[in-house]
């Protein structure tokens, strides 16, 4: 679905742009050295956009010192306070995130809205399942069917950017996260065919780096596969670095974008007569603090276990080898150059990724 193209900060998003990935920081904002540090690890392994907590005026005081510090757009997250988020606005942020649950009266989005207008700020407005008006009046969610939740979120969207709009403004970014895949993913379908503002695609409290990333692939999968999303957060109870990875590698095996590595490798079976499973993984990890390409190129490698599928998708990759017993074929562009032991698989491949770049 085309989008309207917003801009945040220095970059564009919706309108055709490549999907950004997105993380949030996960120190105390108010401790804006450490938010640095944090952010700069994260915009040195693909982080597009950077989204920090403000749930106090010392967080929201210090934002204009980290946004100096950063290069990636900086995003101030706002709950309760309509005054948090006019002194983020006021601190330079880039955008800011609003919940339409929680911010209050009419009045206290305009006063926001007029601030964001006079400083050309874009605001999301995110609808979280969690925090819906309906959840405090009733405990009926949980009975409701899908439809019915995803039409409930959007209708609380669409109230907030009706109020927005009536201020002649558009710089508007949206989001709709319900926990559940199905209801997010009927959120977003459904919204996307009534407006055309750039959509933002995430699920809230998505859980551990395992389950969380499931979910988080699931719904994305679907919604982005069919055109819907402009940006993305692989929300996780983990490190955001972790978030920023696996949001990659959602793009990347959609092959909506191009980075770095793409590991090939087999399963391993009775045929296999190496450790492959250890090799791969070592080697992931390697390649995981190694940045070894610039963002719009990608190697693939491929790592197989024997002969029978080996050599086929070793001559297919970039970078390729079939294993033997403890030893394996180094295939180049498609070409056999070398046998080498299993015990230099890594190292090998490594050389090979560096002499590419
Ligand atoms: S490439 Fe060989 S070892 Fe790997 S899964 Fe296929 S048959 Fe088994």
């Amino acid at each position: 679905m085309r989008t309207r193209k917003v801009k945040i900060g220095n970059i564009f998003i919706g309108g055709g742009e490549p999907v950004r990935i997105q993380s949030m920081t996960k120190t105390k904002t108010a401790d804006w050295k450490s938010t640095v540090n944090q952010i700069k690890k994260l915009q040195a392994c693909g982080c597009e956009i950077i989204r920090v907590a403000v749930p106090d005026m010392d967080s929201a005081k210090v934002l204009s010192k980290i946004k100096k510090n950063i290069k990636i757009p900086l995003v101030a997250d706002i709950h309760f306070d309509w005054r948090l988020a006019v002194e983020a606005i006021k601190q330079g942020v880039d955008k800011i995130r609003i919940n339409p649950g929680n911010i209050g009266s009419r009045e206290n989005v305009e006063k926001i809205v007029i601030e964001a207008k006079k400083r050309k700020v874009a605001i999301r407005v995110g609808v979280n399942a969690g925090s819906l008006k309906i959840l405090k009046k009733s405990d009926g969610w949980f009975k409701m069917s899908q439809e019915k939740r995803a039409n409930q979120m959007i209708n609380e969207l669409l109230e907030n950017i009706k109020i927005i709009e009536d201020m002649n403004f558009s710089d508007i970014v949206v989001s709709l996260k319900a926990n559940d895949v199905p209801t997010t993913v009927l959120a977003n379908q459904i919204f996307s065919k009534k407006k055309n503002y750039p959509i933002h695609l995430g699920i809230t409290e998505a859980g551990t780096e395992f389950s969380g990333v499931i979910k988080s692939t699931s719904a994305f999968g679907i919604l982005l596969n069919q055109g819907i999303g402009d940006t993305i957060r692989v929300s996780l109870t983990a490190s955001p670095e972790e978030e920023v990875r696996s949001g990659w590698e959602i793009l990347k095996a959609l092959e909506l974008r191009k980075r770095g590595i793409e590991i090939i490798s087999c399963p391993t079976c009775g045929r296999c007569e190496t450790d492959l499973i250890k090799i791969v993984n070592k080697l992931e990890q390697k390649l995981l603090t190694f940045n070894f390409l610039p963002l719009t190129s990608q190697l693939k490698v491929a790592v197989m276990g024997c002969i029978v599928n080996g050599p086929g998708e070793a001559k297919d990759a970039n970078i390729g080898i079939a294993g033997g017993k403890g030893f394996g074929l180094l295939f180049k562009k498609g070409k056999v150059i070398k046998k080498i032991p299993q015990t230099k698989w890594v190292s090998e491949i490594l050389k090979e990724i560096s002499n590419q770049r």
